[in-house]
């Protein structure tokens, strides 16, 4: 209650600061001060400009991005901000707009240069029909989790990037390094730096974006050897388990699911956002039993009694992983979370027998 007997004089006079001295805040050697908010986009932003920008990340990875409680602190840190990162395709629908409605800050509100769309760009799958948030949909523009598509951080790293260098001009040759260093880290860890070397991230990225990179891979002879043979990386550990099946929470692995060749059979949740029903978990344990699908997947904040039961009943494993930074101790970065992810998948399809008719 005190805090925002204090808290509105001050706001007062960094807005008026703010007004009367757009770009004083950087030559006067201030950082650039971003907020991002989600995890995985702070790291991107964090990989790009280090030391150049004052990074806030308002959720954490443990929390329902969908779901995240707008709280008064997170708009004090808006109030100062040059740059918002949001995911956008309505994840943050429910908790930025009362955010940046309550920061009262211009630079940030839409249609501002501050203000940053993170899914500019992205090829967005399972765009429906016509746009409805029936039976409580929370995905009405298409599936919003396109990070769980390494790749697509490729383009997002752009966009954070370009958005760096229009409020921070001076910086542009710092963040366009920072761009390309990031990349190239990015590129090495999805395929492999053996294959990097060989044929180039760039040439490797674009056929995978246009979705011939396993014809690539097959027809390229180097040494006498198919270029698949020196296929490492993310993509190099999940060969083992492409075509297996599996059970998700939540519609959130789609991008994943085609980044990595893993086939999302069924989901806990009938719809996204809409917890299962007897009915449901009926439906999912009699698919279960046909034996074919080993693994669920599961994530930190939801609930683990429907997949815990399931998952006893059939016999089969559950994991839960984390989609953002910080969901679990291991995954510290945007690339410890991909390491953290694969390895659990790989690990939790590689003991016991391929399902039938593989
Ligand atoms: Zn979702």
């Amino acid at each position: 209650m005190s805090r925002s007997r204090h808290f509105a004089p001050f706001a007062g006079l960094v807005l008026a600061a703010l007004g009367a001295f757009p770009a004083a805040s950087f030559a006067a050697g201030g950082r650039v001060r971003v907020v991002a908010t989600l995890p995985n986009l702070g790291s991107i932003a964090s990989a790009i400009a280090g030391d150049r920008i004052d990074l806030t990340v308002i959720a954490t990875g443990t929390q329902n991005a969908h779901f995240v409680d707008p709280k008064p602190s997170y708009m004090v840190k808006l109030r100062n901000a040059d740059l918002l990162l949001i995911n956008g395709l309505d994840l943050e629908i429910g908790w930025v707009p009362p955010l940046t409605q309550g920061a009262r800050n211009p630079k940030i509100l839409l249609g501002a240069p501050g203000h940053v769309d993170c899914s500019a760009g992205i090829r967005v799958v399972e765009v429906p029909m016509t746009l409805s948030r029936a039976e409580g949909d929370v995905h009405p523009y298409g599936n919003p989790h396109y990070l769980t598509d390494p790749l697509n951080a490729e383009v997002v790293a752009g966009t954070i990037a370009g958005a760096l260098k229009r409020v921070d001009p001076a910086g542009a040759g710092a963040y366009e390094a920072g761009r390309k260093a990031f990349v190239k880290k990015l590129h090495e860890a999805v395929f492999g730096k053996d294959l990097v070397d060989l044929a180039g991230g760039a040439k490797l990225s674009r056929e995978a974006a246009a979705g011939t990179l396993d014809g690539f891979l097959d027809d390229t002879s180097v040494g006498g050897a198919p270029l698949r043979s020196r296929l490492g990386g993310w993509l190099g550990k999940m060969q083992a388990v492409r075509g297996e099946p599996v059970i998700s929470y939540h519609k959130d692995y789609s991008y994943f699911a085609a980044r990595f060749g893993i086939r999302v059979a069924e989901y806990v949740e009938p719809k996204p956002g809409i917890q299962p029903s007897a009915k449901h978990l009926e439906d999912l344990a009699r698919l279960l039993s046909q034996g074919d699908i080993r693994l669920i997947l599961t994530r930190p904040y939801v609930e683990h009694r429907s997949t815990d039961s399931l998952a006893e009943k059939a016999g089969v494993k559950v994991v839960t992983i984390p989609l953002e930074v910080g969901g679990a101790p291991e995954a510290t970065d945007y690339f410890t979370l991909f390491d953290f992810a694969t390895d659990r998948i790989a690990q939790a399809l590689a003991a016991g027998p391929p399902p039938a008719g593989r």
